[in-house]
């Protein structure tokens, strides 16, 4: 899928990239065979040679909608495992009972098809959700007790906390550190036969107290946890952690290069640690997958956090997780955008090692350069005042209306003309008037002539005002001769163009006027509660007029309003009888310093 920006931006490299392109060119997983499905190292090994030559994964927790960030995961992810001939599974981690819910499931497929992506490879659907190996984990984990790398800790969770440890001070064995494997086992069995209170135990790997590395401390690896799991119900009262998951889902799935955010990045150690024993012992297919940290997206204005956009919902600040002020990926497409200019965004903020921030610029400019190309052309009136051309019945006859016509597209004439009729009264924006211009200003005021955009050129008069000195309408006469596109029509020159809709034609719409969502760039800069930085500007909803070419659209159409940006058909509320515009963007980036 690429738009014509796409095109002509070279795909910048990155790290990730280097790292396949090594692996691909020393055949690094080139022995490897896949079962089919995912599984044990004896279901691989009775397979077929893995005919995708790489295997990525994107695995979301399913507690809430994908947002922003999420999506540069999946282009991420996906996008690899298209350049170098792999497969990307689309795995819900749903190890943890508590939080997760079968809504937020159907939305991610949904997100990441809409981005256009596909996990299926033939006949592999390589849709996974990691609770299916709960039965896997726990014979691991026996394993690891076996083989003497894992124990049952039953100290307090305060005094695990304090024998930790800290950056400075060594960790402290724990007393039940020195168990015999037949004593770990058969107490292992009785935390998951439900012998023992949660927080009771733990069962903890046995590396190294004094590690320098805290994550490599004894890392608890199951806990007990009473709790109905969506997928396997009460079966499990015992639960893996997701430090010891996370590899384990990878191993089986035979990925072969798991990229992760960075914040998981000393956790490294205690993933091939893990699958290193795994691999030993026989239990998963060599070699095993490797663990690829890169810096998570950070946008100006917005919050990337599902619990906190979350907060946003329930508090109703928005108007749901699809509110078009939102991150997510279903606010993005309602509020316009399109999946092209996410791979685009996605593809010009690349891919790097180190936390920066993005400027939000970067996501509305990739829109932009997106629907400039494709967009069809409209003229709409935001905030419309009436227009009288009061020598109109003289000069063009009473009740006349002239045919206007312009470019659906100025750079693709094959796409036709859209055809609108001009009149005795025309709505144009409030603000193209003024009765005492600023210096600079070119358009309405007494004795200044314009061009009404493919129409004629007209000289203002003046204006009819209400008892509280507002304009009811402005007043001009048509200069015979003008209209765009006849002979002669540039005889008289014009310093500015304005936009406009006939009275006799325009369709009302509304139309709802999207901005930040947040004033400040940081939301959370200082320690400050995001909500106190809530943009009060963030969506205000006129009526206004849009040209005739407008009155059937479907709802998902977008269309770039001239001088105004780029407006969408709203997909929840545009019906047939009720035009609804979301404003997607605006021609420029109104907020740049
Ligand atoms: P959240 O804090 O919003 O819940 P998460 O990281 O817990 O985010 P997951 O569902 O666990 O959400 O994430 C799925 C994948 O998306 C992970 O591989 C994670 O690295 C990636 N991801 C999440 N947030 C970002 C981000 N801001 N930038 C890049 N990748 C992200
Ligand atoms: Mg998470």
């Amino acid at each position: 899928m690429t738009s014509p920006a796409d095109k002509e931006i070279h795909k910048p490299s990155n790290f990730l990239r280097q790292i396949i392109e090594h692996d691909l060119a020393k055949g690094t997983y080139a022995g490897r065979r896949w079962g089919g499905s995912p599984g044990d190292a004896a279901h691989h090994a009775a397979g077929q040679p893995d005919p995708a030559k790489v295997r990525l994964r994107f695995p979301p927790e399913p507690n809430g909608y994908l947002h922003v960030g999420h999506a540069k995961s999946i282009c991420l992810n996906f996008g690899l495992a298209r350049d170098y001939a792999g497969v990307c599974h689309l795995r819900f981690d749903d190890t943890n009972p508590e939080k997760e819910d079968s809504e937020y499931v159907d939305a991610i497929k949904d997100a990441v098809q809409w981005l256009g992506f596909d996990w299926h490879n033939g006949a592999e659907t390589n849709l996974y959700q990691a609770s299916d190996y709960f039965d896997f984990m726990y014979r691991a984990a026996e394993y690891l007790i076996e083989s003497g790398n894992a124990y049952v800790d039953e100290q307090s969770a305060e005094e695990m906390r304090i024998h930790r440890g800290d950056f400075v001070k060594p960790g402290v064995n724990s007393p039940f550190r020195s168990r015999t494997v037949a004593e770990n086992i058969a107490r292992f069995r009785e935390m998951r036969d439900g012998k023992l209170a949660d927080g009771a135990a733990v069962l903890r790997a046995k590396i190294d107290m004094a590690s320098p590395n805290i994550n490599m401390r004894d890392p608890a690896i199951y806990r007990i946890r009473r709790a109905h799991h969506h997928n396997t119900g009460d079966k499990w009262c015992i639960y893996p952690m997701y430090t010891y998951a996370h590899p384990i889902e990878d191993a089986l799935e035979q990925i072969t290069h798991s990229i992760c955010t960075l914040e998981f990045e000393d956790q490294r150690p205690f993933y091939d640690w893990l699958l290193d024993k795994l691999a030993e012992g026989g239990l998963i297919a060599s070699p095993h997958p490797r663990q690829y940290e890169f810096a998570r997206l950070n946008l100006t204005y917005v919050l990337t956090s599902k619990r906190k956009l979350a907060q946003l919902v329930n508090e109703q600040r928005v108007s749901g997780w699809d509110d078009p002020r939102m991150p997510t990926i279903v606010g993005l497409r309602r509020r316009g955008y399109t999946p092209e200019a996410i791979h685009l965004f996605a593809e010009r903020i690349g891919v790097t090692k180190s936390d920066s921030w993005i400027d939000y610029s970067t996501l509305e400019g990739a829109l932009r350069d997106t629907l400039d190309p494709i967009a069809p052309r409209a003229m709409a009136v935001l905030d419309p005042v009436k227009l009288v051309l009061t020598n109109w019945d003289e000069v063009m006859g009473a009740g006349k209306l002239d045919d206007c016509s312009a470019p659906v597209h100025p750079h693709h004439p094959e796409q036709g003309k859209r055809e609108f009729k001009i009149g005795k009264e025309v709505w144009i924006e409030s603000t193209d008037y003024e009765e005492t211009p600023p210096k600079g200003f070119f358009r309405l005021f007494p004795g200044n002539k314009v061009r009404l955009k493919y129409g004629h050129v007209i000289e203002c008069t003046g204006a009819t005002k209400d008892a509280n000195g507002n304009v009811t309408e402005v007043l001009a006469t048509l200069i015979p001769d003008t209209k765009s596109g006849t002979p002669g029509s540039d005889a008289v020159k014009v310093k500015g163009v304005i936009t406009w809709v006939g009275v006799y034609d325009a369709v009302q719409a509304e139309v709802r006027l999207y901005d930040r969502l947040f004033s400040e760039a940081h939301p959370e800069a200082d320690g400050k509660d995001f909500l106190e930085n809530l943009n009060p500007a963030s969506l205000s909803v006129v009526t206004a007029y849009v040209e005739p070419s407008l009155a059937k659209v479907e709802a998902g159409q977008r269309f770039q309003f001239e001088r105004h940006g780029y407006f969408v058909t709203d997909l929840k509320d545009h019906a047939a009888n009720k035009v609804v515009f979301n404003r997607v963007t605006g021609m420029k980036d109104s907020w740049a310093k």
